[in-house]
């Protein structure tokens, strides 16, 4: 019988991704997201709308659904949003993994695999980052989800919880049949704000900085489409049915790109130039973070399949021009 996976915020941008890819992988998902976030549309299989601080409806669906094993992907994620109102994320990503933990602990669930970022590290002393680089997160949000990591080591040392941390970089692109992709309400991230820009669907793009200590004086981040972050996914939770323990992983490409080479990819990609103005630094960007990825690679045998920015962003541009929500 194939695996039953409850994914815990199925209905946002990665989570629903994953869960498509599960189902491609002959697993069975259900979803479970309070839709503050996410789309209905994009959830996979039966959708339960509930909070993750909810003890008593999260206890009712895993104990109804008889599930193997749970993918954690619901937080909150804005940075800029957990400078200004931390308590929201110790609340949602730490109390509300705490209050999940439990659930699944009280119902007999203990396999795990648990969305992290690459903020955890803060500002990086060495790239590429590893996984045994310093933890110093300069934001609420990088501090809740280090919290979190902290909080499932514990519970796989002694509450005999299998758990898989993926620590993402930056997330792009979108399902290659068209089918799911990034819409968020509020949009703060570089690639659907530059494509949006450039189809006069908002105002030009604000390019945060040109004056870092980079190749041309931009940030450099790590792109990785969300097809190879949800082929991640689906190793680890493979590894940990099998009884491995689990571990914590980067997941990124190893490749860095600079904001004005993904403004020219999707120039390139669109046929037009991406409308933009330069704007102050935004407080808290490091200058570059990109991924040391060859212990997954060793581990999970996952290699990133999608390494160039033109095809990353050529799936994101396909996305914005029909997007299905
Ligand atoms: N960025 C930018 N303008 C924007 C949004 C982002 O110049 O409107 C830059 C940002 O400073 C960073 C990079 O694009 O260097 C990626 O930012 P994003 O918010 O997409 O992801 P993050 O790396 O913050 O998770």
């Amino acid at each position: 019988m194939s695996a039953r996976v409850l994914v815990v915020g199925g209905a946002g941008y990665i989570g629903s991704v994953t869960a498509a890819v599960l189902v491609q992988n002959g697993f069975e998902v259900e979803a479970y997201d309070d839709l503050s976030t996410g789309h209905a549309e994009a959830a996979q299989g039966r959708l339960h709308r509930g909070d993750i601080r909810d003890k008593d409806r999260l206890t009712a669906v895993l104990s109804d659904g008889k599930f193997d094993a749970v993918m954690h992907f619901a937080a909150k994620s804005l940075v800029g949003e957990s400078v200004a109102h931390p308590l929201r994320y110790y609340d949602v990503n730490v109390g509300g993994t705490a209050t999940l933990l439990q659930c699944m602990q009280d119902t007999g669930v203990d396999t795990l695999v648990f969305s992290s970022t690459c903020a955890i590290y803060g500002d990086p002393i060495r790239l590429p980052l590893d996984e045994e680089h310093p933890q110093h997160p300069v934001s609420p949000y990088g501090a809740s989800k280090k919290m979190v990591e902290e909080m499932l080591a514990a519970c796989r040392a002694k509450e005999g919880l299998k758990v898989t941390t993926l620590r993402y970089f930056n997330a792009a692109g979108c399902m290659p049949d068209g089918s799911l992709g990034e819409s968020h309400k509020t949009e703060t991230h570089l690639i659907p704000l530059a494509i949006a820009a450039a189809l006069g669907q908002r105002p030009p793009l604000s390019l945060f900085g040109t004056d870092y200590d980079t190749r041309d004086g931009t940030c450099i981040r790590d792109y990785i489409h969300v097809l190879d972050l949800a082929d991640a996914h689906v190793k680890a939770l493979n590894q940990l049915l099998e009884g491995d323990p689990g571990d914590a992983y980067n997941v990124g490409t190893g490749v860095g790109t600079t904001v004005k080479e993904v403004l020219a990819a999707i120039g390139r990609s669109l046929g037009t130039p991406v409308p933009h103005d330069v704007a102050e630094r935004r407080a808290g960007d490091p200058p570059a973070l990109f991924a040391r990825a060859d212990k997954i690679q060793a581990a999970l045998n996952w290699t990133p399949e999608w390494t160039s920015i033109d095809a990353i962003v050529d799936t994101a541009v396909q996305w914005a021009r029909s997007p299905r929500f």
